[in-house]
């Protein structure tokens, strides 16, 4: 079963890098050529995040690094130490 917050993972993304830890990165300054990743901390899951539900759930001006607690891993179901992603569309 598709969690509700996964997307299908697509080879055609670049990966960007973990700066998603940047204080600063929100989804108001992340344009929106970049698509959002969620890696696990636990198993090391990795998996896309639908920025637009994130962006209607929190809104666009919560940083991102304040959003990681809130990531829970679709495999494992863990909630700690799990991270943001950048990738390029
Ligand atoms: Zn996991």
């Amino acid at each position: 079963m598709k969690h509700r917050r996964s997307i299908d993972l697509s080879p055609r993304h670049k990966y960007v890098g973990p700066a998603g830890e940047l204080p600063w990165i929100n989804l108001a300054k992340l344009s929106a050529y970049y698509v959002l990743g969620g890696e696990c901390g636990r198993c090391g899951h990795k998996g896309w995040i639908d920025r637009e539900k994130v962006r209607r759930r929190f809104g666009a001006e919560t940083f991102l690094k304040e959003l990681r607690n809130n990531l829970v891993c679709v495999e494992c179901g863990n909630r700690k130490g799990n991270s943001f992603t950048i990738w390029k569309a």
